[in-house]
């Protein structure tokens, strides 16, 4: 134990411009790992309480903030605001580009040319500009892939999961995009392994697909998060009822498709 005499040192406190002063008073980091939110405002607000509520300090976005969903402005506004590291997902860069849109599943398509008029230039801006992998702490964060992140690859099985890993040199990466949480672990060989509570070992590699906020695909409905609790390297997985009927309802008024509406509730 190290020797130490008066008391101990003080918070450290950093002005941050137009906002009250923040302490850093080290409590350990407990991330909240949330993405594919696809303009889904009460699933957002759901688990964003949700992870204040079980002590999350530190948040960070998968990215797909925007498509499908009716709420995309509100939804890029919150996000926005956090001012937590955010990569950009497909409908990120399609929403804020003016590119043809042909190529793409038809609805999905419709529901971008429909984002794409809701949100401001200046919003479109702001996701253009979101970076397509992060580094945070130890651990990195991407959309898609990291052997290559703006193809948009879907990792549904574990030789996908065999790219990343050639491209990850962190111990855990997490990402998003298929909207169905899966945990790949990589030792001498690459498994999926249950996407439930993932303890973190040293000397292993984790890809993490921390699932959707706003329009799950794995038969369960009820958005989905992560939380890493970086002490006790534990990941956890969040599964939430949010105000449903709501999200449809807008959907519907908005004139955007109807199965979007419909969808939600399979969770497909
Ligand atoms: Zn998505």
């Amino acid at each position: 134990m190290q020797a130490s005499s008066g008391p101990p040192p003080a918070p450290v406190t950093v002005a941050s411009a137009g906002s009250a002063p923040v302490v850093h008073d080290e409590a350990p980091p407990r991330i909240a790992l949330f993405g594919d939110i696809h303009a889904n405002l009460e699933a957002l607000e759901t688990v964003l309480a949700d992870a204040r509520e079980q002590g999350c300090n530190q948040f960070i976005c998968m990215g797909d903030v925007v498509g499908y969903n009716a709420d995309p402005a509100a939804c890029l506004e919150i996000v926005r605001a956090m001012d937590c590291p955010v990569v950009k997902g497909n409908h990120d860069e399609d929403a804020s580009g003016s590119h043809s849109l042909e190529s793409m599943n038809p609805v999905a398509a419709t529901a971008l040319e429909w984002t794409r008029r809701q949100l401001s230039e200046e919003q479109r801006t702001w996701l253009r500009r979101l970076r397509m992998v992060r580094q945070v702490s130890d651990f990195t964060v991407v959309h898609s892939t990291l052997d290559q992140p703006a193809n948009w690859n879907y990792v549904t099985n574990r030789f996908d999961a065999m790219s990343n890993f050639s491209y990850q040199f962190t111990s855990v990466c997490f990402h998003g995009h298929t909207h169905v949480p899966r945990v790949y672990l990589k030792n001498d060989k690459v498994e999926e392994i249950p996407a439930e509570s993932v303890v973190i070992e040293a000397g292993s590699k984790y890809f993490i697909n921390v699932g959707s906020v706003g329009q799950p695909r794995d038969g369960d409905w009820r958005a989905c998060y992560a939380i890493y609790d970086l002490a006790h390297r534990l990941v956890v997985f969040r599964r939430l009822e949010y105000d449903l009927a709501t999200t449809q309802q807008k959907i519907l008024a908005a004139g955007l498709p109807e199965m979007l509406a419909h969808r939600l509730a399979e969770g497909r």
